[in-house]
C-alpha cells in the first residue's frame, strides 16, 4: 500500500488587513498607494482601491448602474506585491506582532515602534 500523501499547506501569515494603506512594489501600478479593500487570507491576495483595475461589462442595474455597459473594478493582487505604509511614519513599514495587556494581537511599526492598530 503506498503510503498516503499529505498535502502541507503553508500557511503565510498576511499583515495586511482591510482598511490599511499599502504601496504597490511590482507590476504596472508600482509605486502606486492605495487603501485595502479585500484580503483573501487562503489565496494570500489582496485587492486595492484603484489599483491593478480591470474592466468588467456589467448588465443595467436599476440601482447600483442604469446605464450598465463597462466598469472598472480593482483585481486582486499577491499580497506580496504590495507592503504595508505605516499611518504614523507614513513609510513602507516592516511589522511586528504584539500581544496587548488583553491578549489581543496588535502589529508593531518596526520603523517607529508606534502600534498600528489603535
Ligand atoms: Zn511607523
Amino acid at each position: 500500500m503506498p503510503a498516503k500523501a499529505k498535502t502541507k499547506t503553508v500557511r503565510r501569515k498576511i499583515k495586511i488587513r482591510k482598511g490599511d494603506t499599502v504601496r504597490v512594489i511590482c507590476g504596472k501600478d508600482r509605486g502606486k498607494e492605495g487603501e485595502v479593500l479585500t484580503v483573501d487570507p487562503k489565496k494570500g491576495k489582496v485587492s486595492v482601491a484603484k489599483i491593478n483595475l480591470m474592466k468588467k461589462a456589467v448588465r443595467p442595474d436599476p440601482q447600483k448602474n442604469p446605464q450598465g455597459g463597462v466598469i472598472e473594478l480593482p483585481a486582486p493582487m499577491d499580497v506580496s506585491n504590495v507592503q504595508l505604509i505605516c499611518p504614523r511614519c507614513s513609510k513602507t513599514a516592516r511589522v511586528t506582532y504584539m500581544k496587548d495587556k488583553e491578549g489581543r494581537t496588535s502589529r508593531k511599526c518596526r520603523k517607529c515602534g508606534e502600534l498600528i492598530d489603535g
